[in-house]
């Protein structure tokens, strides 16, 4: 699957707003927004033209694919799916996302963001039922525990998340037990037990045009 691979602090300054991309980095003031707050680019300072209609529709739906990692043909299946099912289109939207093993992988305190989340999938040191799973966009499901395989509880990395994700709020849906590098999603996410800055109403409304 293709990703982006370009400099993903650009991606924040795009969007005017912490995306939360490189972990701890982002809560501190080498946080390049910062400093730099306002769009990359050679005209990225003289362009400040608000943005209304269309273009606000655009920027959450950008915003979103940016923060989980997802390019356009991908994100848009997860919307065609949230569509045809029977619910509130952009909870479900939101809800697939959430349902990543990159993404349930970050938010057990396996690696500091999304980013290196999706590389210790890749790298198959994630397990679902005690089976390895190194697909990053893999759904996972109520009642399934998720864990670092066993040889990958000494890599600094995961420690060291481990570690930082231990003192920050764990999502309700999901339980998490620290020591052992272990969780289990005891629930599928609702939308008020996700904290997203992003307003999914508009990422819908821009796909039903
Ligand atoms: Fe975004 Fe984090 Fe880079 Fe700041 S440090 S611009 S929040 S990715």
């Amino acid at each position: 699957m293709a990703r982006y691979t370009g400099p993903v602090c650009r991606l924040c300054r795009r969007e005017g707003t912490k995306l939360f991309l490189k972990g701890t980095k982002c809560m501190s003031d080498r946080c390049p927004l910062e400093k730099r707050n306002f769009a990359p680019g050679q005209h990225g300072q003289s362009r400040k033209a608000k943005i209304v209609g269309y273009g606000l529709q655009l920027r959450e739906k950008q915003k979103a694919k940016r923060i989980y990692f997802t390019l356009e043909t991908q994100f848009r299946a997860y919307y065609e799916k949230a569509n045809r099912a029977t619910g509130v289109t952009g909870d479900l939207l939101i809800q697939q996302l959430e349902r990543r093993l990159d993404n349930v992988a970050f938010r057990l305190g396996f690696a500091i963001s999304r980013r290196q989340a999706r590389q210790v999938v890749r790298h198959g040191h994630v397990e679902v039922n005690g089976r390895k799973v190194n697909i990053p966009s893999y759904q996972v499901s109520v009642g399934d525990t998720i864990a670092i395989r066993e040889n990958a509880k000494k890599l600094g990395i995961v420690e060291a998340a481990s570690a930082y994700a231990a003192q920050n709020h764990s999502p309700s849906w999901l339980q998490i037990d620290f020591p052992n590098f272990t969780g289990k999603v005891i629930s599928l996410p609702k939308r008020d037990e996700v904290s997203l800055p992003v307003n999914e109403q508009l990422i819908v409304e821009l796909y039903s045009k």
